[in-house]
């Protein structure tokens, strides 16, 4: 890989670096599958999850009207966070404050959102009564579970069910479509349908492989629907089945049950490549008799792949990923692996924040300009309080500027309310910005920035950075450093 020059980079096609990191001291790289190796069609992937949980849904006992429902893959984003018990979805900030929230498909206003989740409640929102919408697998779901909401909402049917019993019944529905083959044989009939190709992909792994890297995919994939999607991306798009896309990793390990991968002991198996069938390994066997490692497993743990890897420690790794929980926070957090974040939906949100600049920049100026007069407000309060405690005759001079500058400050709060909304209205009609809420981090913002060590909106990015890059973080920012 040749690098480029950093500012010839298109900025939607940029790493992003929370967390300062060379690639010298890196010796092998890994890659999750599903959406990030393999990036799906939301319009087609996402629905067809869709369409299958409402069949399985139906079947279920569900009206049969339904499988009318049409799906919006544009609608939900991620980072959201479902209250099953309320039958809400709401976005909240880094500090876990609840900046919308929906019922179904209705705004609450703002005082029934304080009156559920103000901050002196103290929710936790984790399971059991909460789920957080942290893959884009997740998206069908949330949107069925939304519609199941409103429909109860406004119609005599379904009024046994509670809003819980919508979430259990769409998550059984989908979980099933993943395992029963609903989703997976339809991918595997016609993958051009569903997987995006991605030109860079086989020069970016063969580049890593000569820069002296080991390359491994990591995946919770099962070895059929592995080798169905990565020999439609690396096999020249052929119909039939052969394993030379293999040749591009060292290793690959499917059906990883990530996160468990990374903290429980699964035991390892080979996969014979021509059956599927798995064999039992005992990985000290191959050292022992000085024979190669096979290459594709299913199962298995992190330290077993250290042995089949050669690597000694987890800061020689660095894992790629889409899946904020399942790869990157515990991958990071347990065994200290540098990890890169896959966030597709980064490129459109750069292209259309950057063209919001201005706006955002007229949302910065009424800020500054409303904390300068918050500022006088209440400097001339404190000075009216003391003029009529000591009976001063300009108390009335003094009651009319603060009436003044207490209107004033209402108008432009509304002002700068209504244009932060606009702004983000304009990002996502919904939601807004996916890494703000407001002008505070959205929640979604505050975990990348946590626990991925690189971000950005797809792998093939890595092709505009040589092997050797050195990532560097930029400078941490604390209110008071503004202020310099
Ligand atoms: P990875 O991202 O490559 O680790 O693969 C993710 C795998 O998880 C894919 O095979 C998905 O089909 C599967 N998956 C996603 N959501 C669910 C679910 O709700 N239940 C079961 N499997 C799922
Ligand atoms: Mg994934």
């Amino acid at each position: 890989m040749f690098p480029e020059n950093l500012d010839d980079i298109p900025v939607h096609e940029k790493i992003f670096c929370n967390r300062s990191l060379n690639m010298k001291s890196i010796k092998a790289v890994g890659f999750d599958m599903d959406y990030t190796l393999a990036l799906y069609k939301p319009e087609t992937f996402e629905k067809l999850a869709y369409e299958e949980t409402l069949k399985k849904l139906v079947e279920m006992g569900y009206p049969k009207e339904i499988s009318n429902w049409q799906f919006d893959h544009t609608y939900m984003i991620r980072g959201l966070v479902i209250d099953k018990i309320r039958g809400n979805i709401l976005k909240m900030d880094r500090h876990r404050y609840v900046k919308v929230a929906y019922h179904g498909f209705r705004e609450l206003t703002r005082d029934e959102r304080r009156k559920l989740y103000d901050v002196e409640n103290v929710i936790i929102y984790e399971e059991p009564n909460f789920a957080l919408i942290d893959t884009l697998f997740s998206l069908a779901e949330a949107f069925l579970f939304a519609q199941l909401v409103d429909y109860k909402d406004k119609n005599t049917k379904l009024q046994s069910k509670s809003f819980l019993d919508f979430y259990n019944d769409v998550r059984k529905c989908i979980d099933l479509c993943h395992r029963d083959g609903s989703i997976k044989h339809r991918v595997a009939e016609n993958p051009g349908k569903y997987i995006i190709l991605d030109k860079y992909l086989s020069s970016i792994l063969k580049d890593l492989r000569e820069s002296g890297r080991k390359v491994f995919i990591v995946t919770n994939s099962l070895w059929d629907y592995t080798n169905i999607v990565m020999n439609y991306l690396l096999g020249n798009h052929k119909k039939e089945l052969n394993h030379s896309w293999t040749n591009y990793f060292d290793v690959i390990i499917t059906g990883a049950h990530k996160p468990a991968f990374f903290m429980a002991k699964n035991p390892l198996y080979e996969v014979e490549l021509k059956s599927g069938h798995l064999i039992n390994t005992d990985l000290i066997h191959f050292k022992k008799n000085n024979k190669e490692y096979p290459t594709v497993y299913q199962g298995g743990h992190f330290k077993l792949l250290y042995d089949i890897l050669g690597t000694k420690t987890g800061s020689e790794i660095l894992y790629v990923g889409d899946h904020i929980y399942g790869d990157i926070l515990r991958s990071k957090k347990e065994i200290g692996w540098r990890t890169m974040l896959v966030i597709e939906e980064l490129e459109k949100e750069i292209i259309a924040s950057h063209s919001l600049k201005d706006q955002y920049k007229l949302c910065d100026i009424l800020n500054s300009k409303k904390v300068h007069l918050e500022a006088e407000f209440e400097r001339l309060q404190l000075l009216e309080n003391s003029q009529k405690k000591s009976k001063n005759k300009n108390v009335e001079d003094a009651d009319r500027n603060v009436k003044k500058a207490g209107y004033d400050l209402l108008k432009l709060r509304e002002l700068e309310k209504k244009e932060i909304r606009n702004y983000h209205l304009k990002l996502h009609p919904i939601w807004g910005e996916l890494m703000k809420t407001g002008r505070q981090n959205s929640r979604f913002a505050a975990q990348v920035e946590n626990y991925a060590c690189l971000y950005t909106s797809k792998l093939s990015n890595l092709r505009h950075y040589g092997s050797h890059k050195n990532f560097r973080a930029v400078r941490d920012f604390m209110p008071h450093d503004l202020n310099e």
